[in-house]
C-alpha cells in the first residue's frame, strides 16, 4: 500500500528529501511551499502552494489528504509554521519529523556576537560598526529601521519588505556564495558588521569565513527551538531511515506541547 508523506519545504534539505522520497514506488509525496518567493525551486513531486491557514487547517488537510507521515524540513527559523506543524500532526495522529542542518559553529579568529532576536541584534550595531551587511532575509528589517548613524547592505532573494532602515542599498541575489565574492563585497562595500542568522548549511556559509579573514565582527541571531517532542534528524538521509523504520503515531490524549518521541526504532517508551 502506498503511504503519502507530506514535505513542509522550502530548503535544500526539503528539496534532497523530495528527490529522495520519489524514486520509491511504495511512496506517495507531495510538497508544501508557502508561496514567498517569486521563481521558487520546485522539488520533485507533487507540489503545493500557499498557507494552510493555521493549525487547525493543517491537521484537516492532513486529514482529508490521508497522510501518514509529516516531514518539517522547513527553514530553522520559520517558526510559526513548525509550531502548526507539531498541533496540526498531534491532534491528527500523524508522526512528525523536523529536519534541521546543524547551525553553524565559531572558529578560531572569528569574531562572533550572538543575539536572540533581530531586535536584540539592532541593539548590538553602534558598538560594532557603520557599515552593516544585513542577510537575514527579507522580513523583519523593520527591527533595524530605528537605527541611526550606520548605513545597510540588506540581500535577499527577493524584494525586502519595507519599512528598511535608511541609507541603505538593496541586493538582491541567492546562493550558493562563492569565498572570493563574498570578500569581494566585504571590501567594496567596506563593510564593518554583518548580521546573520544561525541557519546553518554550506551555502550561505561563505560570508562567514570571508568576515574572519577580514577581521569583521559577526552578529549571529541565534535559532528559535523546535517544538518540544518532535524528533529531529539532522539530513534527508536521516529522515528516509526514519520513514523506512515506519514511525509509530502518538497515542491519543498527549498534548501538543508534550508529544512522545516515539523515535526510529519505532516505539513509545
Ligand atoms: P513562518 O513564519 O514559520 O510561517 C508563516 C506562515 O507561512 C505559516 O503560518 C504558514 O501559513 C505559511 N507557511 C510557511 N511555510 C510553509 C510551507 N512550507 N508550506 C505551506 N505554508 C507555509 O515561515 P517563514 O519564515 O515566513 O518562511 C516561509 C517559507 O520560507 C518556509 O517554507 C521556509 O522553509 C522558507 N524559508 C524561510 C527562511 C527564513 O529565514 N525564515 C529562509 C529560507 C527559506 P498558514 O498558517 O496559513 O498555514
Amino acid at each position: 500500500m502506498t503511504r503519502h508523506v507530506l514535505i513542509l519545504g522550502g530548503t535544500t534539505e526539503a528539496r534532497a528529501l523530495a528527490s529522495s522520497l520519489t524514486a520509491d514506488p511504495a511512496l506517495r509525496v507531495t510538497s508544501s511551499l508557502a508561496g514567498r518567493v517569486a521563481e521558487p525551486r520546485l522539488p520533485e513531486g507533487e507540489v503545493r502552494i500557499g498557507g494552510f491557514g493555521g493549525p487547525d487547517a493543517l491537521r484537516r488537510w492532513l486529514t482529508e489528504h490521508a497522510v501518514d507521515a509529516l516531514i518539517d524540513a522547513t527553514h530553522p527559523f520559520a517558526a510559526a509554521i513548525s509550531s502548526h506543524a507539531a498541533q496540526a500532526a498531534a491532534s491528527a495522529g500523524v508522526p512528525l519529523l523536523a529536519v534541521r542542518r546543524p547551525g553553524w559553529t565559531a572558529g578560531p579568529g572569528d569574531r562572533w556576537h550572538p543575539a536572540d532576536s533581530l531586535v536584540q541584534a539592532a541593539a548590538m550595531l553602534p558598538d560594532l560598526g557603520r557599515r552593516i551587511f544585513l542577510t537575514t532575509g527579507r522580513t523583519g528589517l523593520a527591527a533595524f529601521a530605528g537605527t541611526t548613524g550606520a548605513w545597510f547592505l540588506i540581500r535577499s532573494v527577493d524584494a525586502p519588505r519595507p519599512p528598511l532602515p535608511e541609507p541603505s542599498e538593496v541586493l538582491l541575489a541567492r546562493g550558493p556564495f562563492t569565498l572570493e565574492g563574498e570578500a569581494e563585497l566585504l571590501r567594496r562595500h567596506r563593510v564593518d558588521v554583518l548580521v546573520t542568522k544561525d541557519s546553518g548549511g554550506p551555502a550561505t556559509a561563505a560570508k562567514l569565513t570571508a568576515a574572519r579573514e577580514a577581521g569583521v565582527p559577526v552578529v549571529v541571531v541565534r535559532r528559535p527551538p523546535v517544538p518540544e517532542g518532535v524528533p529531529v534528524a539532522a539530513t534527508p538521509g536521516e529522515a528516509v531511515a526514519w520513514l523506512r523504520a515506519g514511525p509509530v503515531q502518538p497515542r491519543d490524549g498527549i498534548s501538543p506541547g508534550h508529544r512522545r518521541v516515539c523515535g526510529a526504532a519505532g516505539r513509545c517508551p
